[in-house]
C-alpha cells in the first residue's frame, strides 16, 4: 500500500517490511538511524515498547501511549500515532466528531486511539463497551484526565443494548476480521437509521455487523480509509507530502483480494 504510494507519486523511496521483536528493537532502530531511514512504521508488538528509544511524542501519542509511525530527523526519533487519526479522517469524510456522542465496542490498541483522537477533535461523550472491565474504566479514566470530553464505561454482557443517545457506534474489536459471518454480540434493534455505524475491520470491508446496520438504513463506514488514511499521513510525516490515497486503496483491495 505504501509502495503504491511512492511509485505513483514518482518519489525515490522504498517501504520494507521487517520482522522485528522487543528484544531486538533498539538494534533494529540504530540499524535505520545509521542507515539514514527517513523513519518506520511500527506495529505490534512494538507499539509500546519502542517509546522507551524515542527523543519526543506526539500529543496524541503521548496520552494513547502507543507509537505506530516514527520520524528520523538529524538523529532525533518522534513518536506518533496515526491510527486514531486515520479513523477521524476518514469519519470527517461523512461527519464530524465535534460535540458528538460516540459508542466504542472494544478498549485495546484500536480504540484506544479512536476514543483519545475522538475526544482531542471535541467529542463531548464517549462510552465504552468492554468484555473486560478493568480495561474499560481504565481506557475512561485515561479520557476524563486527560481531555475535555466525558466519558463512561458499560460491561459487553450478552446482547448488549447500545445506548439511545449514541450518535456513532464503532466496533473497535477484531470481531469480523478475516471472518464476513462474525458480528459483535449487541442487540441490534438498539440501534436506529440516525446512528452513523463504523468498523475498524479493513477486512473484509464490508463486516456483517456494517451489512445489517446498512439493512436498518444507517450510514456505515468500514475499516478500509482508516488503514489507507494512517499511511498517508505517516508518509506526510516522512516526507512532508500529500500523496493520493487511490492507488494505495486500490492496492489493498487486490492484496485482501488475492488472500
Ligand atoms: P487488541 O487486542 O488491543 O484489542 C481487542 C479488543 O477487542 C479488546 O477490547 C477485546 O476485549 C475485544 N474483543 C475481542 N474479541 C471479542 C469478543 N469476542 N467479544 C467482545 N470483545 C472482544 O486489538 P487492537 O485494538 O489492536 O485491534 C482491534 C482490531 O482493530 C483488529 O482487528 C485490527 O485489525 C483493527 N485495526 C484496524 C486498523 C485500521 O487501520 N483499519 C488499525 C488498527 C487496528 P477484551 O478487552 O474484553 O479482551
Amino acid at each position: 500500500m505504501i509502495e503504491a504510494a511512492y511509485q505513483n507519486e514518482g518519489m525515490n523511496a522504498r517501504f520494507i517490511t521487517c520482522e522485528v521483536g522487543p528484544e531486538t528493537l533498539s538494534h533494529a532502530i540504530n540499524g535505520a538511524i545509521a542507515m539514514g531511514w527517513k523513519g518506520f512504521s511500527c506495529s505490534l508488538p512494538n507499539k509500546q515498547e519502542v517509546i522507551q528509544y524515542l527523543d519526543d511524542l506526539d500529543t496524541s501519542a503521548q496520552v494513547i501511549g502507543a507509537v505506530n509511525c516514527v520520524v528520523i530527523k538529524e538523529g532525533k526519533l518522534t513518536g506518533y500515532n496515526t491510527d486514531g487519526k486515520g479513523f477521524i479522517e476518514a469519519l470527517c469524510d461523512i461527519t464530524s466528531v465535534k460535540g458528538k456522542h460516540i459508542t466504542l465496542l472494544g478498549a485495546g490498541g484500536a480504540a484506544r486511539a479512536i476514543a483519545v483522537e475522538a475526544a482531542l477533535a471535541g467529542a463531548k461523550h464517549i462510552t465504552l463497551v468492554n468484555r473486560n472491565q478493568e480495561r474499560g474504566e481504565a481506557l475512561v479514566k485515561l479520557i476524563e484526565e486527560n481531555t475535555k470530553a466525558k466519558a463512561s464505561f458499560v460491561k459487553w454482557t450478552k446482547h448488549v443494548s447500545i445506548e439511545s443517545e449514541t450518535e456513532i457506534l464503532v466496533n473497535a474489536t477484531s470481531i469480523g476480521l478475516n471472518d464476513a459471518q462474525a458480528i459483535p454480540d449487541i442487540d441490534m434493534d438498539s440501534l436506529h437509521k440516525e446512528m452513523i455505524i463504523a468498523d475498524v475491520i479493513p477486512n473484509p470491508p464490508e463486516t456483517k455487523l456494517l451489512r445489517e446496520a446498512a439493512k436498518k438504513g444507517c450510514t456505515t463506514l468500514n475499516g478500509l480509509n482508516m488503514l489507507v488514511n494512517q499511511g498517508a499521513q505517516n508518509i506526510y510525516n516522512w516526507f512532508g507530502k500529500k500523496v493520493d490515497r487511490e492507488p494505495m486503496k486500490a492496492s489493498l483491495k487486490e492484496i485482501f483480494e488475492a488472500k
